[in-house]
């Protein structure tokens, strides 16, 4: 058995590094040819049992293939990060724990790691002492469970007891959010019972940053969701004017911080995020920019005692802790340890470290739009973050240099419209990007927007 176990392990780790290596030679999307051969896979469920190894060698000689290259250096396509050395190999050794995080009573490890790695994170981020951090899957469910905490707390101070009683015959709340705000929030929204269609929204200016003059009055229970980092322009809301009105009409400010948050984490970019401890809640990711593998996001609420009693779960089977028992801060009980992953992340790359890795890739980022800029294409937002968006001209010139570019495979972007104007997304976000992927990435877009525009 141990024998089995340790040469699977062993080869899964020269198969994984095998992968990581070619990542180098082969383009970043997966070939036509790669993906149909996934049909392989596709077979009746196995009657009979196939050992282990053999299961891996299948995977690797047809599943590696047929992956996205995210996490080499060159994918710019979607804010995704790659992942740390120390967080993928802490990511392999959780595995093999197999700890339910849920209790600490079933991962002491994992518990204590989550008290840790949330100090570690409420520091770099310059959030208040003592907030309350809930791990969760990615921004997506941060936004839902900070929103759930500030759903109980609005209705708390209006008298009513959402856990308990539900939305039906509740105060109504006024939700605001900004014209820009991400999609996922709207579904937040959704899940809560705030709709996402009865909210107020405020305009955005230019670089799609909620104009804090339009706030409407602020009376009666009242969630406003501001915006750390849009994914087309990088941009911010101004949080600070923001929470300072919100807070005179005794409004909670929840911040989708999804990658903008980690501004915080480089003196360079904290300006951007001036004011971001005055909100009562935020979400961020910490597999975008602090490339940790999936799935892995995280809440955090101002006041702890709103986001458990937003959560709290009892039963007699479960033991009641002292300690911060972790499933009291999240919507599931059992989940797995994502704690260890950022904890790892962390403590390898540092406060010096997590500094550069953000401020590096913003580089990069401003780099690209300089190139471009000097070949003569238009960025159309201010990249102050790491987001460039780049018009090649007519809205079907662009789609061709960016098919070309996919099609090219030395790194991937996306295409997006921004204010009405079609544009190439370019978000830099992985540890991985060097000096040197950034300009032989961004040769490949010059080469082909070359050849693109005289067609
Ligand atoms: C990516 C993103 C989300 C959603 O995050 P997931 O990790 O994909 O759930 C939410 N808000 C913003 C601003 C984002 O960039």
């Amino acid at each position: 058995m141990s024998d089995l176990m340790n040469n699977l392990l062993v080869s899964v780790a020269r198969r994984a590094g095998s992968y990581l290596e070619s990542l180098e030679q082969r383009g970043v999307a997966a070939t036509d040819k790669a993906i149909a051969r996934l049909a392989l896979l596709d077979e009746p469920l196995p009657e009979e049992s196939a050992t282990p190894e053999a299961v891996l060698s299948l995977l690797d000689e047809i599943g590696s293939p047929a992956t996205v290259a995210t996490a080499g250096p060159r994918f710019f396509g979607f804010v995704v990060g790659g992942s740390l050395p120390a967080a993928l190999a802490a990511n392999w050794l959780a595995g093999a724990w197999d700890q339910n995080a849920g209790l600490s009573g079933t991962s002491p490890v994992s518990a204590r790691i989550e008290e840790v790695a949330s100090r570690w994170l409420i520091d770099v981020l310059g959030l208040p002492t003592g907030t309350g951090v809930a791990f969760v899957t990615g921004a997506t469910m941060a936004n839902f469970t900070a929103l759930a905490a500030a759903r109980h707390a609005v209705l708390r101070r209006a008298g009513w007891d959402v856990e308990s009683d539900g939305l039906f015959g509740a105060p109504p709340i006024t939700v605001i959010i900004g014209a820009e705000a991400h999609p996922t929030l709207l579904r937040s929204l959704s899940l809560l019972g705030l709709g996402h269609q009865r909210v107020k929204i405020v305009p955005v200016d230019g670089q799609g940053r909620m104009r804090a003059e339009a706030l409407p009055k602020l009376t009666g229970p009242t969630i406003l969701c501001a915006q750390a980092g849009n994914v087309n322009t990088g941009a911010f809301d101004p949080i600070q004017a923001i929470c300072e009105q919100a807070h005179e009409g005794h409004a909670w400010v929840h911040v989708d911080g999804a990658f903008g948050l980690w501004a915080a984490a480089t003196p360079t970019r904290r300006h951007l995020v001036q004011g971001i401890g005055d909100a009562d809640s935020w979400a961020t990711d910490a597999h975008k920019w602090l490339n940790v593998p999936y799935d892995s996001g995280l809440a955090f609420v101002r006041e702890p005692e709103a986001l458990q009693d937003a959560l709290r779960l009892a039963a007699a089977y479960l033991p009641h802790d002292e300690r911060r028992s972790p499933s009291q801060y999240t919507p599931e009980l059992s989940r797995r340890a994502r704690s260890i992953e950022i904890w790892a992340a962390l403590k390898s790359l540092g406060r010096s470290g997590l500094a550069d890795l953000v401020e590096r890739t913003c580089r990069h980022a401003a780099r690209f739009a300089k190139g471009l800029q000097d070949a003569g294409y238009s960025i159309l937002n201010e990249v102050v973050l790491n987001q460039v968006l780049v018009s090649f001209g007519e809205p079907e010139t662009t789609h061709r240099v960016i098919a070309g570019i996919q099609n090219d495979g030395t790194c991937w972007c996306g295409p997006t419209v921004w204010q009405g104007q079609t544009a190439m997304r370019i978000s830099v976000s992985s540890w991985a990007t060097t000096e040197a992927d950034v300009e032989r990435s961004l040769a490949a877009m010059l080469r082909i927007a070359d050849r693109e525009k005289t067609r």
